[in-house]
């Protein structure tokens, strides 16, 4: 099953939406949106990235 995550659901006025095959793709990928477009390292610091993988959800 696909995963997605929305930088809105976190709060974020944004309206990305990444998916990937997996949680650790769509992780990695909404880490790299993050940091390019809204200037935030998401895996920088471990609760942060915790916050991150609870975004994901199942398509
Ligand atoms: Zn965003």
């Amino acid at each position: 099953m696909a995963k997605t995550f929305e930088c809105r659901h976190g709060g974020i006025v944004c309206r990305a939406k990444i998916r990937g095959e997996s949680e650790d793709e769509v992780v990695q990928k909404a880490a790299a949106h993050a940091k390019e477009k809204h200037g935030v390292d998401l895996l920088q610091a471990r609760t942060l990235a915790r916050y991150a993988v609870s975004l994901v959800r199942d398509e």
